[in-house]
């Protein structure tokens, strides 16, 4: 079934003491938040495992902000998705506008990642969404598109049916600009036809689609009442704990 889901990405922010506050002001708080609306949040990676600690007892989920494309090796720097796995993760965002902008990530490093993560019982929140320009150019639909053919069209339905999709417009994340309800519901109905054209309508309609891009607690109930949204990608808004419980209580 379609989940509701409210998401915190904290980015490179944070540190671990100050993440660990913040994970405990929302489990102090989180008592307002309707019991069918889902949350996560996603520290730095240094921050999981004492922000897990902080929420372990809580409905609020684990999510990391990336891992790697190979399972383990030489591969410094990296951190893999069975680590993740390891230390009580249950989400991992994955291609974010932030990774696909400044380090270069690609579907064909996606590819791979989407399926380490769902092998490590992951569930990739993936991010896809496009840039001003094309917008401006009306060639939104088919950046989006591709996004999703190129990293899912991949994936068998069952594998599908455990990916939740975060629509970024790239122009919304981080600058204060939102995209209308209009322009949201539109283009999250176009992901959900495109996933039904090709994985069935079961699976399509059981698909979280959430909404990121300048979500706050003033624009988030419009936005989660449209009917494809299933909630939101929170960046920004995520790092004040009320401003993250009134988006969720919004749902
Ligand atoms: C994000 O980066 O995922 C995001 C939605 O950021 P913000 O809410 O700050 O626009």
């Amino acid at each position: 079934m379609r989940r509701k889901i409210v998401a915190g990405n904290w980015k490179m922010n944070t540190t671990v003491a100050e993440g660990v506050a913040l994970a405990k002001e929302l489990v102090a708080n989180m008592g307002e938040v309707p019991a069918d609306v889902n949350m996560v949040v996603a520290p730095p990676f240094v921050h999981l495992t004492s922000v897990g600690e902080a929420i372990r007892d809580s409905k609020i989920a684990l999510s990391a902000q990336n891992c790697a494309d190979q399972p383990k090796g030489a591969f410094t720097g990296e951190v893999a998705a069975a680590m993740l796995a390891g230390i009580g993760c249950q989400y991992v965002i994955l291609g974010h506008s932030e990774r696909r902008q400044y380090y270069g990530e690609t579907s064909a490093t996606l590819v791979p990642k989407i399926k380490l993560a769902l092998e490590n019982g992951l569930q990739p929140i993936y991010c896809v969404g496009e840039m001003l320009s094309e917008r401006e150019a009306g060639n939104h639909f088919n950046v989006v598109k591709a996004q999703i053919e190129e990293v899912l069209f991949g994936l068998t339905a069952e594998q599908m049916g455990h990916i939740v999709i975060a629509y970024e417009p790239v122009w919304a994340i981080g600058t204060g600009v939102t995209a209308t309800n209009e322009q949201a519901q539109e283009i999250h109905a176009f992901i959900r036809k495109t996933i039904a054209d090709k994985f069935g309508a079961r699976i399509a309609d059981d698909c979280t689609i959430l909404y990121g891009g300048s979500c706050k607690p003033s624009n988030a109930k419009e936005l989660f009442a449209c009917p494809d949204i299933d909630g939101g990608l929170i960046g920004g808004a995520s790092l004040k704990a009320a401003d993250f419980i009134a988006i969720a209580q919004s749902y």
